[in-house]
């Protein structure tokens, strides 16, 4: 694994970022918060506020449903002021079925710090964008290189596979990150490190995948040691999976005459919080909720519409799903939501799935 040859003596360029970058300049993907590699070496230089917003909504979803959401938020709050303006509700609205909420409040939180405190301008460096809410390593990493030129290593999914080929690293992740950073530097290049880390994450998306990786159009090849050895789909090492365990609860949509629903605020801390949901008992990461039609909010002729299954980071959750019809329903926690005004509401996928079910079942 040792590092061999790193220099391009003629323009001191480290060899893999040359011949990565000759790649990129042709084949990198497009996307709505990127500058081309031609404009960028026109001078054109990407908005912070762009890789800030996209590499949060990029964080655990993937580029394609990414796009969609970014290009709403940048029409309708352009720029860190008017994101710092906007309600956190709205932020929610917008933000639902992206998943992981926490991200949608601290987009909040980072985006009034930056414009009350840094006049509207985000930190140049990781280590300042690191303090900032809701931007951990990888973010503040990944901002500071593209958007500020910083030289640092920008590990995610994507790279830590490419580093684990090229260097057969032996260690699986995430204990393996320490040594995928220092061999991540050796290569990479000071001048261009935004353009380096892109070329990266673009080669493990397109080239390097998980099952097949395509080693013969790989611009890396002539340095990659398990291409070298013949055992490729032997990295990166796996570490031994624990087993998610399985959570019970039950949920209950309650339909007036008119079709409106009736849908509450989840609590400020916590999973999913401060989303809209249908009533629901109590389940969580560690415990299950109550299930069957006796941990009904209130008393009325529910109906079992069938069960929904979702998994979250660390369990899966298997919710079953109450329908009930109120002729009067006047009395109860929360909003009725029209049928119109669903779509907009703060819904997380999950009680979507839930809406779905239960309403796609009445209409049988
Ligand atoms: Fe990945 Fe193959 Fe390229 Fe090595 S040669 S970096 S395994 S695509």
């Amino acid at each position: 694994m040792a590092l061999r040859n790193n220099i391009n003596s003629a323009d001191t360029q480290p060899v893999h970022a040359k011949d990565l970058l000759d790649w990129y300049r042709q084949n990198a993907r497009s996307m709505p918060w990127r500058v081309p590699p031609d404009d960028h070496a026109m001078g054109v230089r990407t908005n912070p506020y762009h890789v800030w917003l996209s590499e949060v909504m990029l964080q655990q979803t993937q580029v394609a449903t990414v796009r969609e959401y970014f290009i709403r938020f940048i029409n309708r709050w352009p720029n860190v002021y008017t994101l710092a303006e906007a309600d956190e509700e709205d932020i929610l609205k917008e933000w639902a079925g992206l998943g992981y909420y926490s991200r949608a409040r601290n987009l909040k939180k980072c985006a009034d710090i930056v414009a009350e405190s840094h006049n509207g301008r985000f930190p140049d460096t990781a280590a300042k964008l690191k303090k900032l809410p809701g931007i951990g390593d990888y973010t503040s990493a990944s901002i500071a290189a593209i958007a500020f030129d910083e030289p640092i290593a920008v590990i995610d999914g994507n790279v830590e596979r490419v580093m684990a080929r090229l260097f057969r690293i032996e260690i699986p992740f995430p204990d393996a990150k320490a040594e995928t950073r220092q061999l991540l530097e050796t290569i990479l290049d000071p001048k261009l490190p935004g353009e380096f880390a892109q070329a990266m994450m673009d080669l493990g998306a397109t080239i390097c995948t998980a099952k097949r990786p395509s080693c013969k159009i790989c611009p890396l090849q002539d340095h990659c040691e398990a291409r070298a050895n013949g055992d490729i789909l032997d990295f990166p090492r796996k570490s031994l999976k624990k087993s998610k365990p399985t959570r019970k609860g039950a949920a209950f949509i309650l339909e007036r005459p008119d079709g409106a629903i009736l849908l509450q605020k989840r609590g400020d801390k916590g999973m999913l919080a401060g989303m809209s949901q249908i009533p629901t008992t109590n389940w969580n990461s560690r415990q299950d909720g109550e299930t069957g039609k006796s941990a009904a909010p209130v008393s009325a002729e529910w109906k079992n519409m069938g069960t929904v299954r979702h998994t979250f980071t660390h369990f899966h959750l298997e919710l079953e799903v109450w329908y009930a019809h109120v002729e009067n329903a006047t009395k109860h926690d929360g909003w009725w939501s029209s049928r119109k005004d669903i779509d907009g509401e703060a819904l997380p996928t999950l009680m979507r799935k839930v809406i779905a079910l239960g309403l796609n079942q009445c209409l049988k």
